[in-house]
C-alpha cells in the first residue's frame, strides 16, 4: 500500500532523511501511521530507527534525552518535537507493567512485534510504502481491533493494553477480535497493577472522542474499572454495574457527545449514574485527577443535586431566588457549566424541562452583580454608617445586600444599599 504524506509527516521527513544518510534504518510508526491510513488528522509523529540513542543525539543538534533508558530521544525540528526511538524488544516485563529495561535491536519487524495492536504495528518509510507485517490494514478494513500475537500473553505483559483496547474500540468505532476480547475478560484483574494516573489518562482519551458513549459501553462490558488498584467507591461501582446491565444504558449516555468540554462529560457521567458530589469527588481523587478539574466537575454535580431539591420545593419567583442564591454561592462559571450538562442530560423523563432550563438561563443572564467586590458598599462603609463595631454581622449583611441586588430587588447604589442595611438592623 502506498500512501501520500499528510503535512505533519511530510514536515518530519528531513529527520528520516538524515538518519538514512548515515545508513540507519528509520521509519514513521505508531498513531501517526494508523491515522494516516484512516485518513484522520494526526497528533504526534513518532519515528523508529536502528540508530542507538547516543547516535541519535549525535546526529541532531537540538534534542532532549527524554527517555534515554528506553531508547527515546525527542528531536526538535522547525518548531515541532518528534520522538525518535531505537528499535527495541521489551523482554522482561515486571509486574504486568511496562518493562524497566529494554533491549535494542536492529530489525524493524522485531520492534513492530512488541507493539500492542496490529493497527499500531505498521511503519511508513521514506518512499511512502506502508510496511504492515501483522495485517493492520486488513483489520482496519474489517474495523477490527486485534493484538499483535497472542492477546493473553500481551495483556499479561502489560495490563494497560486492555484499557488501550477499550479506548481504541471506542474512538475508532471498532469491534474487538474474538480472541482479543476474551483475553480482556480473562485478564481484567491485572488492572490492579497499573498506576491510577495512567488509567486516568486513558479514560480521558476515551471520553474525548467523537462518540464517547461507545467507549463507555465497552468499559462497562469489560469490567476493567472494577479491578483497579483502588476501588472507585462502593456506590459508584454499584451504579456502574446497574447501568451496565440496564438495557437503557445506551440511552442513558446518548447525548454525552453533545458536550464539547471533557470535564463536563465527566460531570454528565456522575449525574447520570446518580452520584452526589461527594462520591463523584472520591472517585476522581482515586483516579488522581488534578484538584482544579475535580473541583470543577464536583461543583457541577453539586449544583445539579441542589437544583433537583429546589425544583421540588419551589417554582416561579421563589425558584428564581433559590437559583440566584446558588449562583452566588457556586459562581457564574459553575452555573453555566451545569446548564450545559442539564441540557445534554435532558430527556423526556428529565426533571428539568427545556422551558425550565431556558428560564434559569434567562435569570442567570439578568444577574448584574455576582460578587461582593462588585457591591457599591464595603464592610467599612456599613460599620461607619451604622456606627457599629466589626463582627460577623458585617459579612452577613453584605451577603444579604448582594443577594437583593442580584435578584434585582435593590439597586446596586450606595445610598439605597446603606438605607436597606439600616432597615435590617
Ligand atoms: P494516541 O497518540 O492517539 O494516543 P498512539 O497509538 O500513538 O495513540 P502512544 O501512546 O502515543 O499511542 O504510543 C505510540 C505507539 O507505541 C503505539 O501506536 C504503539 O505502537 C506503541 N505502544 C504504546 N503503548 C503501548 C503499550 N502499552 N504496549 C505496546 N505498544 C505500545
Ligand atoms: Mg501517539
Amino acid at each position: 500500500m502506498h500512501l501520500s504524506f499528510p503535512d505533519p509527516i511530510a514536515a518530519a521527513l528531513p529527520i528520516i532523511e538524515r538518519l538514512r544518510e548515515h545508513h540507519f534504518e528509520a521509519v514513521f510508526v505508531g498513531g501517526a501511521v494508523r491515522d494516516t491510513v484512516l485518513g484522520l488528522s494526526i497528533k504526534d509523529v513518532d519515528i523508529a530507527t536502528s540508530a542507538r540513542p547516543e547516535q541519535v543525539l549525535e546526529l541532531f543538534e537540538r534534542c532532549i534525552p527524554t527517555g534515554l533508558q528506553h531508547g527515546t530521544i525527542t528531536v526538535l525540528h522547525e518548531g515541532e518535537t518528534y520522538e525518535v526511538t531505537t528499535f527495541r524488544l521489551e523482554s522482561a516485563y515486571e509486574a504486568h507493567r511496562k518493562p524497566e529495561s529494554v533491549e535494542y535491536i536492529t530489525e524493524l519487524d522485531g520492534d513492530l512485534l512488541r507493539r500492542d495492536f496490529t493497527m499500531n504495528a505498521m511503519a511508513l518509510g521514506l518512499d511512502g510504502e506502508l510496511h504492515d507485517p501483522y495485517g493492520g490494514v486488513q483489520d482496519l478494513k474489517k474495523r477490527r481491533l486485534r493484538s499483535v500475537g497472542d492477546s493473553n500473553a500481551r495483556f499479561q505483559e502489560d495490563a494497560l493494553r486492555m484499557l488501550r483496547a477499550v479506548r481504541f474500540i471506542g474512538i475508532y468505532q471498532l469491534r474487538p477480535a474474538h480472541h482479543t476480547w476474551r483475553a480482556v475478560l480473562q485478564h481484567r484483574h491485572l488492572m490492579g497493577f497499573i498506576a491510577l494516573e495512567r488509567v486516568q489518562v486513558e479514560l480521558d482519551k476515551l471520553l474525548a472522542g467523537a462518540v464517547p458513549q461507545r467507549g463507555l459501553r465497552f468499559v462497562a462490558a469489560s469490567g476493567l474499572l472494577f479491578h483497579l488498584k483502588e476501588s472507585l467507591g462502593p456506590d459508584i461501582e454499584l451504579a456502574m454495574k446497574e447501568a451496565g446491565q440496564s438495557a437503557l444504558s445506551t440511552r442513558l449516555f446518548e447525548r454525552l457527545h453533545e458536550l464539547a468540554d471533557l470535564d463536563l462529560r465527566w460531570a454528565f457521567i456522575a449525574i447520570t449514574l446518580n452520584q452526589p458530589a461527594e462520591t463523584a469527588s472520591y472517585a476522581l481523587q482515586v483516579l488522581r485527577f488534578p484538584n482544579g478539574r475535580s473541583k470543577r466537575i464536583a461543583a457541577v454535580v453539586q449544583m445539579h443535586f441542589d437544583m433537583l431539591s429546589s425544583i421540588k420545593l419551589s417554582h416561579g419567583r421563589e425558584l428564581q431566588k433559590q437559583w440566584v442564591k446558588l449562583v452566588l454561592a457556586s459562581g457564574n462559571a459553575a452555573a453555566r457549566d451545569w446548564l450545559q450538562v442539564a441540557r445534554a442530560a435532558q430527556v423526556e423523563s428529565s426533571s428539568f424541562s427545556k422551558e425550565l432550563l431556558n428560564d434559569l438561563e434567562r435569570w442567570l443572564n439578568e444577574i448584574t452583580i455576582l460578587s461582593l467586590k462588585q457591591l457599591s458598599v464595603s464592610g467599612r462603609d456599613l460599620m461607619k454608617h451604622l456606627q457599629r463595631e466589626a463582627g460577623p454581622w458585617v459579612s452577613e449583611c453584605l451577603n444579604r445586600l448582594l443577594f437583593l441586588a442580584a435578584i434585582g430587588v435593590l439597586e446596586n447604589e450606595k445610598q439605597a444599599l446603606l438605607q436597606e442595611a439600616a432597615k435590617q438592623q
